[in-house]
């Protein structure tokens, strides 16, 4: 049995859930995490649980239409919170160079430390340019209340797509409102979140970003944008919602 260096079995049946917990606790010391966003994380792993913490074929089929939509954007921004950070800043780079996308930090709890400590993360992971931080973040989403209003000029305001992993609805509400096309993670079928987006990832963030990676740059080298186009014209978000709703709800005790 190997026991990893924060002391997770690997042979624990909880692994790799436990240890995207460590991840988001460390992140939390780190400065990059909130209270907040450790309660939230609570709410998506119950989620995963009943989904059978993989990426179902449904999530699948979303994760090709939101890779075919980044690629035909021509403004893509994909937006970082903390939880964001902390779990996967290193698909995030990946990602914004694959599919030409800008990477622009957006957090509900704003304070100037925290989003230099979620820039540093990002920088660490490679990123060269980092939009929406300090004074860039000067423009305003219309009709929000929260800090989250505040986004960059050159960033998530001029988008036509963006990318928001772990969103809260009012945001993604106000973003679709502006004519954004929004795309998001969300474990919650049923977060106001999912149900407004245009598409909607049903999946665990860590496992989700990968495999977002993985699609755009198979996308990015095979496929003509008159291809591209027909996967995002045949994806329909509120149909493929439904049916991770009917994979939870065949979830059965083994
Ligand atoms: P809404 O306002 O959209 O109804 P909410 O109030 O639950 O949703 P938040 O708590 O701000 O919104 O957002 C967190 C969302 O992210 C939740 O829907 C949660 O299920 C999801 N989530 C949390 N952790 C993860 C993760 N690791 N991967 C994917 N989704 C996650």
């Amino acid at each position: 049995m190997h026991i990893d260096h924060i002391g997770i079995p690997s042979d624990h049946p909880r692994a790799k859930s436990l240890y995207i917990r460590e991840m988001l606790v460390n992140g939390f010391r780190r400065g990059l995490v909130v209270p907040e966003g450790l309660i939230a994380h609570g709410r998506g792993e119950a989620y995963d649980y009943l989904i059978g913490e993989r990426t179902t074929k449904t999530a699948q089929r979303a994760i090709e239409a939101a890779a075919a939509t980044m690629l035909l954007s021509s403004r893509a921004v994909i937006s970082v919170n903390g939880n964001t950070a902390a779990l996967c800043s290193n698909t995030v780079v990946e990602l914004a160079e694959v599919a030409g996308a800008n990477i622009e930090v957006n957090i509900f709890y704003r304070t100037e430390e925290r989003e230099k400590a979620i820039k540093a993360e990002l920088e660490k992971h490679g990123a060269k340019k980092i939009l929406g931080v300090g004074l860039k973040a000067s423009a305003r989403i219309p009709e929000l209340q929260s800090e989250r209003r505040r986004v960059d000029p050159n960033g998530i305001y001029a988008a036509d797509t963006v990318l928001v992993p772990l969103e809260d609805g009012d945001r993604t509400e106000a973003l679709i409102r502006m004519n954004k096309t929004v795309i998001t993670i969300d474990l919650n079928p049923l977060s106001r979140t999912s149900k407004v987006a245009d598409i909607t990832i049903v999946d665990n963030i860590v496992r989700a970003m990968p495999a977002l990676v993985y699609a755009a740059r198979k996308l990015r080298r095979t496929t003509t944008a008159m291809s591209l186009k027909r996967i995002t014209d045949n994806f329909d978000n509120s149909k493929n919602l439904q049916e991770s709703l009917e994979i939870i709800k065949k979830s059965e005790v083994q």
